[in-house]
């Protein structure tokens, strides 16, 4: 067997990357196993695709995620600003709705104060020009900028720059099990049909939605936190919108739900459905797409039918249990356990702030680690 790496990553997510960027940039030795042949098939490339602050978590108070997601944004907008732009969204906020101006407003300014970029009030004239948007019952238009992306290129791309680190990333392998005692975990993998062996100090679960299946797998085995996986769908129809990006009360339930620009046509999500299947079979459920239709013929002239849906897809999102899932919290939780000291697991957490979650875990992982001397500063470290 090769010498041993310093870390081993399990998934090629945006969150195993960002754990390999930050790992390599600390001078780590460091291995990825991922079990598709691309970085980001997995979640990461099944999310509504904002590089954002969040501000509905303004609501939940969740003060300390939206400031870090909002300077990490920042981070990328200078250092990805061909992967990352900042765009136009609008407010709409209707005689019916649950949010009145006033909160809305308040919640700009908030945002405006822990982002630096600011927001406006449309005018009543220039609200026939919002793309088919609604005007019965409207009240006022805000206007604010938030990122947009590409996910599964954004993750492709921390990975490159993890590798021009010194990473290695190793696809189409999938982690079988792994032993780990006296300050080393020796790990099995399945590649193309054959059983290889690879071995670290420590181990990064960054497994996603599958994460508590590897932890099954790892010996000993520390206790497995009580998570659960919401499904959230889009679907993408025709069309363009021509002056930006759409944040909308669902009529249905008050949830906020995103009706995006993609060079592909308009993308509406998502959807919070509790989802108890394998993670490998990820469905848009038919419900879940006719309430996405519902919000967007609410709010728009211009009706869509079930046959304009030319794609919809979902990903899992690992929440922690209880409560609703519009309301849990959606930072990241760092797990690791006395009964097997060498394995953190990363659950959940945003696309967003993989940068900052790489950086956590580095953090507690150091002292376990014998001193290496830093390669880079992930901060100012233009991406790929
Ligand atoms: C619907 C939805 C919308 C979202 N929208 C946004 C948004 O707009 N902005 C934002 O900032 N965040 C958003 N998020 C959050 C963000 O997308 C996720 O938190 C993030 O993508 C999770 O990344 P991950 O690396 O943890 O998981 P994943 O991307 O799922 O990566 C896990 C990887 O582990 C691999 N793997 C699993 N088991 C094994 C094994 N045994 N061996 C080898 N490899 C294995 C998988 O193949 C997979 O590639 C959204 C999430 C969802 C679900």
């Amino acid at each position: 067997m090769s010498m041993p790496y310093d870390i081993l990553i399990i998934g090629g997510g945006i969150q195993g990357a960002g754990c390999a960027q930050a790992a390599a940039a600390a001078g780590y030795s460091v291995a990825v196993l991922e079990k598709y042949d691309r970085p980001g098939l997995g979640t990461s490339c099944k999310s509504s695709k904002l590089i954002h602050g969040g501000l509905r978590y303004l609501e939940t108070a969740q003060i300390r995620l939206v400031h870090e997601c909002l300077y990490e944004r920042s981070l990328l907008i200078r250092n990805a600003p061909h992967l990352v732009k900042l765009e136009p969204f609008y407010i709409p906020v209707y005689k019916n709705s649950l949010r009145k101006p006033w909160l809305i407003w308040l919640g700009l300014a908030l945002y405006t104060l822990l982002s630096g970029k600011g927001f406006k009030r449309i005018p009543k004239k220039k609200w026939a020009t919002l793309d088919g948007l609604s005007t019965k019952g409207l009240l006022a238009v805000f206007k604010y900028y938030d990122g947009q992306t590409d996910d599964q290129r954004l993750t492709e791309s921390v990975m490159r720059s993890a590798q021009q680190l010194g990473a290695e990333f190793i696809s189409s392998a999938e982690l079988i099990s792994a032993q780990c005692d006296t300050g080393l975990c020796k790990a099995l993998y399945r590649q193309g049909g054959e059983q290889k062996q690879i071995s670290a100090s420590v181990i990064i679960n960054a497994a996603g939605p599958w994460a508590n299946r590897v932890l099954q797998n790892i010996t000993p085995r520390p206790p497995l936190p009580d998570m659960d996986l919401v499904l959230g769908t889009h679907i993408v129809v025709p069309g363009a919108l021509e002056q930006g990006m759409y944040y909308m009360e669902a009529p249905q339930d008050q949830r906020a739900v995103f009706v995006l620009s993609r060079p592909d046509g308009i993308m509406i999500g998502t959807t919070e459905t509790a989802f108890h299947g394998s993670p490998d079979r990820v469905e848009p459920p038919e419900s879940d797409i006719e309430y996405l239709i519902e919000v967007y013929n609410h709010y728009f002239q211009n009706a869509i039918s079930r046959s304009d849906v030319k794609r919809a897809f979902a990903g899992l999102r690992v929440l922690p249990t209880g409560g609703d899932a519009f309301s849990r919290s959606r930072d990241i939780m760092i797990h690791s356990d006395a009964i097997n000291p060498q394995v953190f697991t990363v659950y959940g957490g945003k696309l967003t702030a993989y940068r900052a979650t790489g950086e956590r875990v580095m953090k507690l992982i150091k002292p376990l680690l014998p001193e290496r001397k830093q390669q880079a500063d992930v901060k100012r470290l233009s991406l790929p």
